[in-house]
């Protein structure tokens, strides 16, 4: 841990400015420890820190940078755009474009609205939901993660039928109980919350892969069961495909599974890294949205056209063979990560949709949160540290996913199999 002051001197000056010296929570490293790097740039799959040090990147913006960091053509899009003026607040072909590629790709969508986050875009799906429904009710599942709007930041409550309880102060207990939180991949918590009150409820949310608890697959069947149980009930489904769209090249996991869910939102790689989220779905629930409809949703800066350059850039590089490439890359590190932890005698887990990946330290995949809090992330921190003292950039929180982009080759994914060989070994003779 020598010379990091550059670093440390900047997130103690950030911390006179900026709460807790971060934007957003994760980057102020509570879960692991220690001072953040600040990233001074960023190019293919390397991360440059303030003090020059280079890191290989396995955030990748938390999933948008997909082809990497800083890719020429991704960057040209944007400059020409910003050249053209960053934001008209009026209507521009690139939105049109955007929409499009989008449409081509997913089936379910006919009709789009772009917003700036993905929270925007869970949160209108849930306004719509409700006001194309009639119904006040969400089903969420714990460990799903859909931005922190009022509605979804909500967790099980205790009793029979789990009414949410607010996750942060500030959520009144009102919004809270509108929402009822199921254990994931649970087919019977489903079927008994329809039971006692299907006629209430308007929508269930889910990511049809789980990516904010670790990487948890859905057991087969249970997206299915979600899809049958909605519509019997005159529910919506909504598939948050926020990480796993444009992650796999059917588009999303709904069109691997063959499911069509109500709405879907879009977010991270769609933006090729600018702020960007999308709500997309069946034209008849969308028009209820103004100017058509009457549910009320707007933005300044939405479909703004420097991030609308930036998506249709990224997008247009996602080829079969730029998948074929992640595939490839992430399988090679899932691979290399379980081989070099049970060489040491430890036990972790892999789970891996394209090219995102969950790595557990439990002898077999956790299906739901609990489960996931019975492994052992205690030893995270400890690997975190490891790697990054071997210039390896993980997530700083252990239920994480992994993310690998375009530029991971087979030596960077090689070196970080060696980092992580010795950091396995060293967690193992603890
Ligand atoms: C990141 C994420 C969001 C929130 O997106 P923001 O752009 O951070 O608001 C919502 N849902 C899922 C599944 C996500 O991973």
């Amino acid at each position: 841990m020598e010379d990091i002051t550059n670093n440390e001197a900047l997130y103690e000056r950030a911390c006179h400015s900026l709460v807790g010296g971060v934007d957003s929570p994760v980057r102020a490293w509570k879960s692991v420890g220690g001072t953040p790097i600040f990233i001074a740039s960023a190019s293919g799959a390397m991360l440059r820190d303030t003090d020059g040090r280079e890191y290989r990147d396995y955030v990748g913006s938390w999933g948008p940078m997909i082809l990497g960091h800083a890719n020429p053509d991704v960057v040209r899009a944007i400059s020409e755009a910003a050249a053209r003026s960053s934001s008209f607040g009026a209507p521009c072909t690139d939105e049109i474009e955007l929409a499009e590629i989008i449409r081509g790709v997913f089936p379910s969508i006919d009709k789009i609205r772009f917003v700036n986050s993905g929270t925007e875009a869970a949160m209108t799906a849930l306004r719509l939901a409700r006001g194309f429904t009639g119904r006040n009710k969400i089903v969420k599942f714990a460990g799903c993660y859909h931005g922190h709007s009022d509605s979804l930041l909500v967790a099980a409550g205790s009793g029979a039928l789990t009414f949410g309880v607010p996750t942060s102060p500030g959520i009144t207990a009102s919004s809270a109980a509108d929402t009822i939180v199921a254990p994931y991949n649970s087919v019977e918590a489903i079927t008994r919350i329809f039971e006692e009150c299907g006629n209430d409820i308007a929508a269930i949310i889910v990511e049809p892969w789980a990516g904010n608890m670790g990487l948890v697959p859905p057991m087969p069947g249970f997206l299915e069961h979600l899809r049958k149980t909605s519509k019997d009930a005159g529910a919506l489904l909504i598939f948050d495909e926020i990480i796993t769209g444009f992650r796999v090249p059917e588009g999303g996991v709904q069109n691997i599974l063959k499911i069509r869910p109500d709405l879907t939102c879009l977010g991270k790689i769609i933006g090729g890294g600018m702020p960007v989220g999308a709500l997309g779905g069946d034209a008849r629930i969308m028009n209820m949205l103004a100017p058509v409809g009457p549910v009320y949703q707007a933005g300044t800066l939405a479909g703004n056209p420097v991030a609308m350059a930036s998506g249709i850039a990224t997008l247009r590089k996602l080829t079969q063979t730029a998948y074929q490439k992640l595939e490839y890359a992430a399988a090679a590190l899932g691979v290399g990560l379980k081989r070099a932890a049970s060489s040491a005698g430890l036990d972790v887990s892999i789970s891996r949709l394209g090219s995102v990946l969950g790595m557990f330290f439990a002898p077999k995949l956790p299906t739901n949160l609990d489960l996931v809090q019975t492994t052992r992330s205690d030893i995270y921190p400890a690997f975190f540290h490891g790697m990054l003292a071997r210039g390896e950039y993980f997530a700083p929180s252990a239920f994480e996913a992994v993310f690998v982009s375009l530029e991971h080759t087979n030596e960077i994914i090689g070196r970080t199999i060696e980092s992580a060989t010795e950091v396995f070994a060293d967690l193992a003779s603890r």
